[in-house]
Protein backbone atom coordinates (compact mmCIF):
# COMPACT_ATOMS: atom_id res chain seq x y z
CA UNK A 1 0.00 0.00 0.00
CA UNK A 2 1.31 3.77 -0.57
CA UNK A 3 0.34 6.19 1.20
CA UNK A 4 -0.45 9.72 -0.33
CA UNK A 5 -1.93 11.25 2.87
CA UNK A 6 0.36 14.12 4.43
CA UNK A 7 1.78 11.81 6.98
CA UNK A 8 2.43 9.31 8.23
CA UNK A 9 4.55 8.34 5.22
CA UNK A 10 5.67 5.21 3.13
CA UNK A 11 9.54 4.54 4.48
CA UNK A 12 12.34 2.72 3.00
CA UNK A 13 13.05 -0.23 3.93
CA UNK A 14 16.40 1.19 4.72
CA UNK A 15 14.60 3.29 7.10
CA UNK A 16 12.45 0.54 8.20
CA UNK A 17 15.29 -2.09 9.11
CA UNK A 18 17.12 0.63 11.33
CA UNK A 19 14.16 0.26 14.20
CA UNK A 20 15.93 -3.55 14.72
CA UNK A 21 19.01 -2.48 16.67
CA UNK A 22 19.58 -3.54 19.95
CA UNK A 23 17.86 -2.36 22.66
CA UNK A 24 18.73 0.46 24.61
CA UNK A 25 17.89 1.87 28.12
CA UNK A 26 17.56 5.96 27.86
CA UNK A 27 19.79 6.44 30.68
CA UNK A 28 23.26 5.04 29.23
CA UNK A 29 25.86 6.69 26.97
CA UNK A 30 24.50 4.73 23.80
CA UNK A 31 21.08 6.21 23.56
CA UNK A 32 22.70 9.73 24.26
CA UNK A 33 25.10 9.39 21.05
CA UNK A 34 21.86 8.61 19.56
CA UNK A 35 20.05 11.67 20.69
CA UNK A 36 22.92 13.95 19.61
CA UNK A 37 22.92 12.71 16.37
CA UNK A 38 19.51 13.23 15.74
CA UNK A 39 19.54 16.85 17.55
CA UNK A 40 22.83 17.11 15.58
CA UNK A 41 21.28 15.80 11.69
CA UNK A 42 17.91 18.39 12.73
CA UNK A 43 19.77 21.87 12.67
CA UNK A 44 22.13 20.57 9.95
CA UNK A 45 18.77 20.30 7.51
CA UNK A 46 18.78 24.09 7.64
CA UNK A 47 22.34 24.87 8.10
CA UNK A 48 21.93 26.28 11.81
CA UNK A 49 24.22 27.80 13.68
CA UNK A 50 24.30 25.39 17.00
CA UNK A 51 25.75 28.79 19.28
CA UNK A 52 22.31 29.82 18.74
CA UNK A 53 19.83 27.43 17.24
CA UNK A 54 18.85 23.98 19.79
CA UNK A 55 16.88 21.05 18.60
CA UNK A 56 14.95 19.71 20.65
CA UNK A 57 13.38 16.06 20.56
CA UNK A 58 9.47 15.03 21.70
CA UNK A 59 8.40 11.88 21.88
CA UNK A 60 4.81 12.88 20.39
CA UNK A 61 2.87 13.70 17.08
CA UNK A 62 3.56 16.85 15.27
CA UNK A 63 0.64 18.57 17.36
CA UNK A 64 2.86 17.35 20.68
CA UNK A 65 5.88 19.88 19.46
CA UNK A 66 3.04 22.77 18.30
CA UNK A 67 1.91 22.88 21.45
CA UNK A 68 4.90 22.57 23.51
CA UNK A 69 6.26 25.26 21.39
CA UNK A 70 2.67 27.60 22.20
CA UNK A 71 2.96 26.77 25.49
CA UNK A 72 6.45 27.15 25.92
CA UNK A 73 7.41 30.29 24.37
CA UNK A 74 4.59 32.94 25.20
CA UNK A 75 5.20 34.57 28.52
CA UNK A 76 2.94 35.07 31.25
CA UNK A 77 3.12 38.82 30.33
CA UNK A 78 3.23 38.30 26.22
CA UNK A 79 0.19 37.68 23.90
CA UNK A 80 -0.45 35.82 20.95
CA UNK A 81 -1.81 36.75 17.45
CA UNK A 82 -2.49 33.28 15.61
CA UNK A 83 -2.96 33.48 12.12
CA UNK A 84 -5.57 30.73 10.78
CA UNK A 85 -6.29 29.69 7.21
CA UNK A 86 -6.68 26.31 8.20
CA UNK A 87 -7.29 23.19 10.38
CA UNK A 88 -3.46 24.04 11.79
CA UNK A 89 -3.70 27.75 12.64
CA UNK A 90 -7.35 26.58 14.58
CA UNK A 91 -5.98 23.95 16.35
CA UNK A 92 -2.47 26.63 17.37
CA UNK A 93 -6.17 28.98 18.53
CA UNK A 94 -7.25 25.81 20.55
CA UNK A 95 -4.02 25.03 21.92
CA UNK A 96 -3.97 28.99 23.47
CA UNK A 97 -7.21 28.58 24.76
CA UNK A 98 -6.91 25.61 26.39
CA UNK A 99 -3.07 26.95 28.20
CA UNK A 100 -4.99 30.38 28.69
CA UNK A 101 -2.65 32.18 26.95
CA UNK A 102 -3.71 35.83 26.34
CA UNK A 103 -4.56 35.35 22.64
CA UNK A 104 -6.26 37.09 19.48
CA UNK A 105 -6.71 35.32 16.55
CA UNK A 106 -6.92 36.65 12.68
CA UNK A 107 -8.83 34.21 11.01
CA UNK A 108 -8.78 34.08 6.70
CA UNK A 109 -10.55 32.29 4.37
CA UNK A 110 -9.45 28.74 4.29
CA UNK A 111 -8.84 28.82 0.48
CA UNK A 112 -6.89 32.57 0.76
CA UNK A 113 -3.58 33.70 1.77
CA UNK A 114 -3.31 35.44 5.23
CA UNK A 115 -3.72 38.78 4.30
CA UNK A 116 -0.09 40.62 5.63
CA UNK A 117 -2.00 43.58 5.74
CA UNK A 118 -4.41 42.89 8.22
CA UNK A 119 -1.84 41.36 9.91
CA UNK A 120 -0.07 44.35 9.98
CA UNK A 121 -2.94 46.23 11.32
CA UNK A 122 -3.41 44.02 14.11
CA UNK A 123 -0.56 44.81 15.46
CA UNK A 124 -0.47 47.97 15.31
CA UNK A 125 -3.77 47.87 16.77
CA UNK A 126 -2.73 46.20 19.99
CA UNK A 127 0.72 47.15 21.55
CA UNK A 128 0.39 44.27 23.95
CA UNK A 129 0.83 41.53 21.09
CA UNK A 130 4.60 40.01 21.45
CA UNK A 131 4.15 36.92 19.34
CA UNK A 132 2.50 35.68 15.79
CA UNK A 133 1.59 31.96 15.71
CA UNK A 134 1.45 30.79 11.83
CA UNK A 135 1.40 27.80 9.63
CA UNK A 136 4.01 27.43 7.19
CA UNK A 137 2.43 25.15 4.65
CA UNK A 138 -1.35 24.78 5.50
CA UNK A 139 -1.60 20.80 5.13
CA UNK A 140 -5.70 22.17 4.96
CA UNK A 141 -5.19 23.28 1.64
CA UNK A 142 -1.76 22.52 0.53
CA UNK A 143 -0.75 26.43 0.48
CA UNK A 144 2.50 27.44 0.59
CA UNK A 145 1.72 30.87 3.06
CA UNK A 146 4.08 33.96 2.65
CA UNK A 147 6.87 32.95 5.34
CA UNK A 148 9.13 35.58 4.10
CA UNK A 149 6.18 37.99 4.13
CA UNK A 150 4.96 37.43 7.32
CA UNK A 151 8.58 37.59 9.08
CA UNK A 152 9.10 40.79 7.36
CA UNK A 153 5.56 42.13 8.71
CA UNK A 154 6.46 40.87 12.25
CA UNK A 155 10.52 42.28 12.55
CA UNK A 156 8.89 45.95 11.11
CA UNK A 157 6.36 45.42 14.34
CA UNK A 158 8.74 44.15 16.88
CA UNK A 159 7.42 40.91 17.43
CA UNK A 160 8.53 37.25 17.82
CA UNK A 161 7.22 34.30 15.33
CA UNK A 162 6.45 30.44 16.11
CA UNK A 163 5.76 28.60 13.06
CA UNK A 164 4.46 25.49 12.41
CA UNK A 165 6.60 23.60 10.32
CA UNK A 166 5.13 20.46 10.67
CA UNK A 167 4.58 19.62 6.98
CA UNK A 168 7.20 21.48 5.35
CA UNK A 169 10.32 20.73 7.31
CA UNK A 170 12.51 19.50 4.83
CA UNK A 171 11.01 19.77 1.63
CA UNK A 172 10.49 24.41 1.77
CA UNK A 173 13.20 26.84 2.16
CA UNK A 174 12.64 28.53 5.76
CA UNK A 175 15.05 31.61 6.45
CA UNK A 176 15.87 30.89 10.25
CA UNK A 177 16.65 34.72 11.08
CA UNK A 178 15.50 37.76 12.04
CA UNK A 179 12.03 37.53 14.16
CA UNK A 180 12.10 33.67 14.57
CA UNK A 181 11.90 32.17 17.71
CA UNK A 182 11.20 28.72 17.20
CA UNK A 183 9.71 25.80 14.47
CA UNK A 184 7.75 23.27 15.10
CA UNK A 185 8.24 19.65 13.32
CA UNK A 186 8.16 16.09 13.12
CA UNK A 187 9.72 13.08 11.79
CA UNK A 188 7.17 11.46 9.85
CA UNK A 189 6.52 13.84 6.96
CA UNK A 190 9.39 15.52 4.59
CA UNK A 191 11.75 13.32 6.48
CA UNK A 192 10.91 9.94 6.03
CA UNK A 193 10.95 8.57 9.82
CA UNK A 194 8.27 6.71 11.65
CA UNK A 195 5.37 8.21 14.00
CA UNK A 196 5.80 8.92 17.52
CA UNK A 197 9.08 11.72 17.00
CA UNK A 198 8.50 15.33 16.68
CA UNK A 199 10.98 18.75 17.59
CA UNK A 200 10.85 22.38 17.99
CA UNK A 201 13.50 24.45 16.58
CA UNK A 202 14.11 26.74 18.90
CA UNK A 203 16.89 30.11 19.85
CA UNK A 204 18.72 29.50 22.86
CA UNK A 205 17.78 33.27 23.94
CA UNK A 206 14.50 32.25 23.61
CA UNK A 207 14.37 29.41 25.26
CA UNK A 208 16.01 30.79 28.36
CA UNK A 209 12.61 33.19 28.54
CA UNK A 210 10.36 30.54 27.50
CA UNK A 211 8.07 29.54 30.58
CA UNK A 212 6.63 26.40 32.35
CA UNK A 213 2.70 25.66 31.39
CA UNK A 214 2.50 22.01 31.11
CA UNK A 215 4.75 19.23 32.93
CA UNK A 216 5.64 16.40 29.87
CA UNK A 217 5.91 18.73 27.11
CA UNK A 218 7.91 21.91 29.21
CA UNK A 219 10.27 22.88 26.34
CA UNK A 220 12.58 24.38 28.71
CA UNK A 221 12.94 21.49 30.33
CA UNK A 222 13.39 19.21 27.81
CA UNK A 223 15.77 21.77 25.81
CA UNK A 224 18.15 22.33 29.43
CA UNK A 225 18.12 18.22 29.74
CA UNK A 226 18.90 17.45 25.90
CA UNK A 227 21.85 19.80 25.63
CA UNK A 228 23.24 17.74 28.73
CA UNK A 229 22.98 14.71 26.79
CA UNK A 230 19.72 14.00 29.25
CA UNK A 231 16.25 13.75 28.50
CA UNK A 232 13.21 13.71 31.54
CA UNK A 233 11.11 10.58 30.60
CA UNK A 234 11.33 7.66 28.08
CA UNK A 235 12.23 8.30 24.58
CA UNK A 236 10.32 6.45 21.52
CA UNK A 237 14.09 4.82 21.19
CA UNK A 238 13.21 2.72 18.08
CA UNK A 239 11.73 5.97 16.44
CA UNK A 240 15.11 7.85 17.25
CA UNK A 241 16.87 5.22 15.25
CA UNK A 242 14.74 5.68 12.56
CA UNK A 243 14.74 9.23 12.21
CA UNK A 244 18.46 9.23 12.49
CA UNK A 245 18.29 7.02 9.46
CA UNK A 246 16.23 8.85 7.41
CA UNK A 247 18.01 12.02 8.22
CA UNK A 248 21.10 10.06 6.89
CA UNK A 249 19.43 8.81 3.93
CA UNK A 250 18.15 12.67 3.78
CA UNK A 251 21.81 14.15 3.12
CA UNK A 252 22.98 11.18 0.97
CA UNK A 253 19.77 11.99 -1.37
CA UNK A 254 21.04 15.75 -1.41
CA UNK A 255 19.16 16.98 1.49
CA UNK A 256 16.89 20.34 1.59
CA UNK A 257 17.20 21.09 -2.42
CA UNK A 258 17.19 17.43 -3.34
CA UNK A 259 14.30 16.63 -1.54
CA UNK A 260 12.55 20.21 -2.35
CA UNK A 261 13.24 19.11 -6.11
CA UNK A 262 11.84 15.50 -5.63
CA UNK A 263 8.87 16.87 -4.31
CA UNK A 264 8.63 19.65 -6.61
CA UNK A 265 9.37 16.52 -10.08
CA UNK A 266 6.41 13.97 -8.17
CA UNK A 267 3.46 17.08 -7.53
CA UNK A 268 3.79 18.49 -10.99
CA UNK A 269 4.09 14.53 -12.42
CA UNK A 270 0.37 14.17 -10.36
CA UNK A 271 -1.14 17.54 -11.40
CA UNK A 272 -0.32 17.32 -15.03
CA UNK A 273 -2.14 13.55 -15.08
CA UNK A 274 -4.69 14.65 -13.35
CA UNK A 275 -5.06 17.99 -15.46
CA UNK A 276 -5.00 15.43 -18.49
CA UNK A 277 -8.12 13.38 -16.60
CA UNK A 278 -9.89 17.05 -16.41
CA UNK A 279 -9.50 17.04 -12.92
CA UNK A 280 -8.17 20.50 -11.50
CA UNK A 281 -5.99 21.72 -8.83
CA UNK A 282 -7.99 24.32 -6.43
CA UNK A 283 -4.48 26.53 -5.61
CA UNK A 284 -2.34 28.10 -8.54
CA UNK A 285 0.74 25.93 -8.60
CA UNK A 286 2.43 29.19 -7.21
CA UNK A 287 0.63 29.66 -4.32
CA UNK A 288 1.12 25.10 -3.39
CA UNK A 289 3.65 23.83 -1.66
CA UNK A 290 5.60 20.62 -3.47
CA UNK A 291 4.59 18.69 -0.76
CA UNK A 292 0.82 18.47 -1.38
CA UNK A 293 -1.57 19.68 -3.15
CA UNK A 294 -5.62 19.67 -3.11
CA UNK A 295 -7.43 19.00 -6.08
CA UNK A 296 -11.43 18.94 -7.00
CA UNK A 297 -13.50 15.99 -6.57
CA UNK A 298 -14.69 14.84 -10.82
CA UNK A 299 -18.43 15.78 -10.96
CA UNK A 300 -19.24 11.88 -11.40
CA UNK A 301 -17.57 10.74 -8.31
CA UNK A 302 -18.02 11.38 -4.64
CA UNK A 303 -14.89 10.93 -2.13
CA UNK A 304 -15.97 7.65 -0.77
CA UNK A 305 -15.65 5.72 -3.78
CA UNK A 306 -12.70 7.26 -5.25
CA UNK A 307 -10.65 6.39 -2.05
CA UNK A 308 -12.02 2.60 -1.83
CA UNK A 309 -11.06 2.38 -5.37
CA UNK A 310 -7.64 3.79 -5.62
CA UNK A 311 -6.95 1.66 -2.05
CA UNK A 312 -8.29 -1.57 -3.56
CA UNK A 313 -5.51 -0.42 -6.25
CA UNK A 314 -2.92 0.14 -3.48
CA UNK A 315 -2.93 3.74 -2.75
CA UNK A 316 -4.65 6.02 -0.05
CA UNK A 317 -5.34 9.05 -0.89
CA UNK A 318 -6.93 11.93 1.63
CA UNK A 319 -10.09 13.75 1.62
CA UNK A 320 -10.18 17.32 2.04
CA UNK A 321 -10.22 18.58 5.74
CA UNK A 322 -13.34 20.14 7.44
CA UNK A 323 -15.43 22.59 5.40
CA UNK A 324 -13.73 21.49 2.13
CA UNK A 325 -14.33 17.22 3.25
CA UNK A 326 -17.31 17.26 0.27
CA UNK A 327 -15.74 19.00 -2.77
CA UNK A 328 -12.37 18.17 -2.57
CA UNK A 329 -9.09 15.80 -2.21
CA UNK A 330 -5.84 15.99 -1.53
CA UNK A 331 -2.69 13.89 -2.84
CA UNK A 332 0.72 14.04 -0.78
CA UNK A 333 3.99 13.28 -2.41
CA UNK A 334 5.97 12.73 0.39
CA UNK A 335 7.31 9.57 1.54
CA UNK A 336 9.16 6.58 -0.72
CA UNK A 337 7.40 7.57 -3.95
CA UNK A 338 8.56 7.52 -7.43
CA UNK A 339 7.93 8.59 -10.55
CA UNK A 340 6.55 4.77 -11.74
CA UNK A 341 4.31 4.87 -8.49
CA UNK A 342 2.69 8.46 -10.10
CA UNK A 343 2.23 6.88 -13.31
CA UNK A 344 0.20 4.38 -12.21
CA UNK A 345 -1.74 6.54 -9.54
CA UNK A 346 -2.65 8.40 -13.04
CA UNK A 347 -3.42 5.04 -15.19
CA UNK A 348 -5.55 3.98 -11.85
CA UNK A 349 -7.27 6.96 -11.53
CA UNK A 350 -8.26 6.52 -15.32
CA UNK A 351 -9.68 3.74 -14.86
CA UNK A 352 -12.05 3.86 -12.27
CA UNK A 353 -13.35 7.09 -13.67
CA UNK A 354 -14.03 5.35 -16.93
CA UNK A 355 -15.67 2.47 -15.06
CA UNK A 356 -18.06 4.88 -13.14
CA UNK A 357 -18.94 7.14 -16.66
CA UNK A 358 -19.60 3.27 -18.13
CA UNK A 359 -22.01 2.45 -15.36
CA UNK A 360 -23.36 6.41 -15.48
CA UNK A 361 -24.36 6.03 -19.46
CA UNK A 362 -25.81 2.14 -18.94
CA UNK A 363 -27.97 3.06 -16.01
C1 LIG B 1 0.45 16.81 10.29
C2 LIG B 1 0.46 18.20 10.80
C3 LIG B 1 0.52 18.48 12.18
C4 LIG B 1 0.57 17.45 13.27
O1 LIG B 1 -0.24 16.37 13.15
P1 LIG B 1 -0.03 15.07 14.07
O2 LIG B 1 -1.15 14.20 13.64
O3 LIG B 1 -0.11 15.49 15.47
O4 LIG B 1 1.34 14.53 13.74
C5 LIG B 1 0.59 19.80 12.57
N1 LIG B 1 0.61 20.79 11.67
C6 LIG B 1 0.58 20.57 10.35
C7 LIG B 1 0.65 21.73 9.41
C8 LIG B 1 0.50 19.26 9.87
O5 LIG B 1 0.45 19.03 8.54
Amino acid sequence: MLLLNPGPVTISDRVRHSQLQPDLCHRESEYFDLQDEARRRLTAVYNLDSDVWDAVLLTASGTGAVESMIASMVPASGKLLVLENGVYGDRIAQIASQYRISHQVLKQDWIRAPDLGLLARALEADAALTHVAAVHHETTTGRLNDLPGIKAVCEAHGVRLLVDCVSSFGAESIAFDGSIDAVAGAANKCLHGVPGLSFVIARHDALERSVSRTYYLDLRRLAMMQVQRGTPFTPAVQATYALVEALREFEEKGGLQGRHARYAALSEHVRAGLAGLGIDSVLPVQDSSVVLRTYRLPQQMAYAPLHDGLKRRGFVIYAGQGKLATDFFRIATMGEVNHDDVARLIREFKSLLTASSEVRAAA
